[in-house]
């Protein structure tokens, strides 16, 4: 027969799966000899099997519950549901991954009317006997059978009102008497049924609900949002209760072995005296800071800081416990890794290293690459209180606040003149480039994570919320609706970009930090990392960044904004509106020197490291303007000739090159010439890669290298190599073939997940895919993170095929993937040779790739939270 039920002080198999966080922390305390009250823990088996029988006790457990109360009974010198001097226990949740908030504690169970006055008498406290049965009734309403708990708290209010009682403690042992009938009146006419006498009922009843709270909306919705499996299920913990609430020499708390704010290494909570549990954070008296202990407890706060020490040599990780102190005797009640900001991540992580606690292995794996955005761009405060008008996609990270601006030229304009302005957009296009830029941040309503605004965000390193369905523009009238709120262009918004949230009005934000700390533990990451890690820049400036970022090269150079510059732009019009070779060729040869130019500011910028520049890759009509914004019937003509019904299928990446052999001619001339002038300025030749965009058929690449090979030999001798993107299917399965012309392939990932899954890149994500999203038909965003077993399964036969035939053939990634942690250590695995991200991303990459080598070697990371 399976076992449900294990004493905190007897040795258990299963761990933190079977015992939950809370449980497996419980028993290790005891093991260590750390004053922790007696107890057991019923498994998450028991509460699997609950489930899985639609709500069924598992045989048994009663039977085996009841042995353990026997031996706690035994424990502890008292009885349960005796009405002279009773134990007393708590029954708290906890699951395997800490689900903060999300699960419920009872304390006082096995309180009666009865057993109430024997406590009383028991401990000479009646207050403390009343106090500690009121708030059973309380809590078991709430938990047990969902007695509004607001009907609770109003009632307590309203006592402490005609007492003229500020403070809970203010209430008299009669004053409590009074509330408990108040109570029980509530419970009945909210159950229909009076309060429940028997200790036994109580616990049998706690426990079946602490099984339900697994399955209550909000525990799913934490679970999803955090990527918790849904089969875990919580343990039940069955405490006896220690009691905070006896008197002044008795106090409940919290603490962390070291600052979660800002790491530094010194106890950190705080406590109330004479009070119970949840108080502390319940926020109806003020807690004293924790060094107040010292002194009116010395002896305990020395133990305590003795006791704290020891877990965290224990554990080699910094704790967040719970504690209570009863009449001057201390007792843990819960240790758990504690959370904390990246800022304390990393310098703990630091500092226990130069402590010789853990090594630079497990420092580098116990970061959250996640949390490494918050060190780049500023946040949210988390103390800010926030009025969420909508939500988006989290498309690009950091937070910004500024005026709503509806079109670029004002972003421009007023964002140049030194004003914060949020660049509001059903979606943005090329031809937005310069309000981005000056723009703090950017909304749109459209488009999702590959989106223009959000590649370009993400580039820029500025905030982006798109794809956000609550926001309606009408750019005519000036009126922006957020959700429920009407407001005009001026108005001032905050943006969330690492979450997707939107706010009304602005919102306190902090200031990014980088600090030495980063650079430490990047550099340790470095040390054991395989992958090396690029950047996708398209200007010098963009390349400096990714530099100072730790980039290696950069694996993607797109030249098509170069070409929407708004010198450029009229004479790219030119050259595709040309009716003759000859007048395209002079076109191309004005825009020669300027490519040259963009091309000499990338190489010097990255001097001694490789860069990949990419030939023209979208349809040509994106750049030119709408029909009816035509200049000339000549153009209108021109644009409805390139119109194509789906033009990411259309006239674009190579096709565009061996239609229009001169495009892709002038580029690669300017490239060279480029790499010439940079060496002879310098001394020191630029390491120069040329991709040609949207290859499938062997045919393409053969040709396209014969052209780049061809302009090359017209120009000053430099060396390059010559490789394409693979983002077709076809390129992946025909890999082979494509290898054998190509010096090296990148994954282009975003049009490889558009093709492979045939959801358009533009369309997706703000429609359908939201709701397969909510229906769980996908796990993730497929744009976001790789899916592996579809898309990843073409990387995977590109690789072994390309590979087959050129076992040295460079493979790298340059979609929106290449800086996403679970892909990163996707391409890691599949063996690629670099990842490309966007600048900002760049050390959130490189941190990845050094976890994906420690998984390999079997370095694990600490669960964070219990
Ligand atoms: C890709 O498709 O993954 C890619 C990097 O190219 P682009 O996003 O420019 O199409
Ligand atoms: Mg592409």
């Amino acid at each position: 027969m399976t076992r449900y039920v294990y004493d905190f002080d007897e040795e258990s198999v299963g761990g933190r799966e079977l015992l939950g966080g809370k449980g497996v922390g419980l028993a290790e305390m005891t093991a260590l000899g750390i004053p922790v009250p007696a107890g057991f823990t019923i498994s998450t088996d028991a509460c699997r099997a609950y489930l899985a029988a639609g709500g069924q006790i598992p045989d048994g457990l009663d039977a085996e519950v009841a042995r353990h109360v026997g031996a706690l009974e035994e424990k502890a010198g008292k009885r349960f549901g005796d009405t002279a001097d009773p134990l007393l226990v708590s029954v708290r949740s906890g699951a395997a991954i800490s689900m903060p908030g999300m699960m419920d504690t009872i304390l006082n169970l096995g309180l009666s009317d009865v057993a109430v006055e024997g406590l009383a008498a028991a401990t000479g406290n009646e207050r403390f006997a009343r106090d500690s049965y009121r708030r059973l009734i309380q809590m078991y309403g709430d938990v047990v059978d969902g007695v509004p708990g607001h009907r609770f708290e109003q009632a307590l209010t309203d006592l402490k009102a005609r007492r003229d009682a500020p403070l809970d403690v203010d209430l008299s042992a009669a004053d409590l008497a009074e509330l408990i009938e108040t109570y029980k009146a509530i419970y009945a006419e909210e159950t229909g049924d009076s309060f429940p006498q028997d200790a036994r009922e109580q616990l049998r009843r706690a426990t079946r609900a602490v099984f339900e709270s697994w399955s209550a909306p909000r525990a799913q919705v934490y679970r999803r949002t955090y990527e918790i499996p849904d089969d875990l299920g919580t343990a039940v913990n069955v405490v006896q209760m220690v009691f905070g609430n006896r008197g002044e020499r008795s106090c409940t708390g919290v603490c962390f072995t070291r600052d979660p704010a800002t790491g530094e290494s010194h106890l950190y909570g705080e406590y109330l005296v004479n009070a119970q549990g949840e108080d502390v954070v319940a926020g109806i008296r003020t807690p004293e800071p924790i060094s107040g202990l010292q002194e009116r407890m010395p002896a305990v706060y020395d133990q305590l800081t003795e006791t704290l020490g020891r877990l965290e040599r224990h554990y080699r990780d910094m704790q967040d416990i719970e504690f209570t102190v009863e009449e001057g005797t201390l007792y843990l009640l819960q240790t758990r890794t504690g959370k904390r900001t990246a800022q304390a991540s990393l310098r703990i992580a630091v500092e226990m290293v130069d402590e010789g606690l853990i090594s630079k292995e497990e420092a580098v794996i116990r970061i959250d690459p996640g949390q490494l955005d918050q060190l780049l761009h500023p946040t949210i405060d988390p103390t800010a209180k926030l009025d969420v008008a909508a939500k988006g996609l989290n498309a690009s990270p950091g937070a910004a606040s500024g005026a709503i601006v509806l079109d670029a030229d004002s972003a421009a304009e007023r964002g140049k003149a030194g004003e914060s302005v949020i660049l509001v957009r059903w979606e943005t296009t090329p031809d937005d480039i310069h309000g981005l830029i000056q723009a703090q941040g950017v909304l749109t309503a459209h488009g999702g994570m590959t989106s223009h605004a959000a590649v370009v965000a993400r580039g820029m390193g500025k905030p982006c919320v798109a794809g956000c369905e609550g926001l309606e523009i009408d750019v005519a009238a000036g009126i922006v609706t957020i959700g429920e709120h009407r407001l005009r262009a001026g108005d001032v918004i905050t943006i969330d970009g690492g979450t997707g949230r939107v706010m009304v009005g602005s919102v306190r934000l902090v200031p990014p930090a980088i600090d030495e700390n980063f650079g430490t533990i990047l550099g340790w990451a470095d040390g054991v990392r395989r992958l090396a890690v690029r950047a996708n820049a398209d200007t010098p400036e963009d390349a400096a960044k990714a530099r100072e970022f730790g980039a290696e090269g950069i694996g993607l150079c797109r030249t098509e904004h170069m070409f929407m510059a708004e010198d450029r732009l009229p004479i790219v019009q030119e050259m595709i509106l040309a009716q003759t070779d000859a007048e395209r060729a002079r076109a191309l040869d004005r825009l020669l020197p300027m490519q040259q130019g963009d091309f000499e500011g990338i190489f010097e910028a990255m001097a001694g490291l490789p860069v990949i520049i990419r030939l023209l890759d979208p349809p040509l009509h994106e750049f030119l303007p709408a029909r009816e914004d035509a200049t000339s019937d000549a153009m209108r003509r021109r644009i409805e000739q390139l119109q194509e019904a789906n033009p990411m299928l259309g006239t674009r990446g190579c096709r565009l090159g061996l239609e229009y052999p001169g495009i892709y001619e002038m580029q690669v001339r300017a490239i060279v010439r480029a790499a010439k002038a940079v060496r002879d300025r310098t001394g020191e030749a630029p390491v120069v890669e040329i991709m040609h965009p949207l290859v499938g058929f062997e045919g393409e690449l053969s040709r396209l290298r014969e052209l780049t090979e061809r302009v090359a030999a017209e120009e000053p001798t430099v060396d390059y190599l010559c490789g394409t993107m693979i983002e077709l299917p076809r390129a992946c399965i025909r890999a082979d073939e494509i290898a054998r012309i190509a010096d090296f392939c990148s994954f282009g990932t975003n049009d490889l997940t558009q093709t492979t899954l045939g959801f358009s890149r533009d369309d997706a994500e703000g429609k359908f895919l939201t709701f397969y999203l909510e229906q769980r038909i996908l796990e993730r965003n497929p744009f976001e993170t790789i899916d592996q077993e579809g898309v990843g399964e073409l990387m995977r036969i590109a690789v072994e095929r390309g590979r087959g035939v050129k076992p040295d053939l460079k493979l790298g990634i340059c979609g929106e993937h290449g800086g996403e942690p679970k892909s990163v250590a996707f391409c890691h695995r599949l063996g690629l040779d670099y990842v490309s991200c966007s600048p900002y991303r760049v050390p959130l990459a490189r941190l990845s790739a050094a976890q994906a080598a420690l998984a390999e070697r079997g370095v694990a990371a600490l669960a964070i939270g219990g």
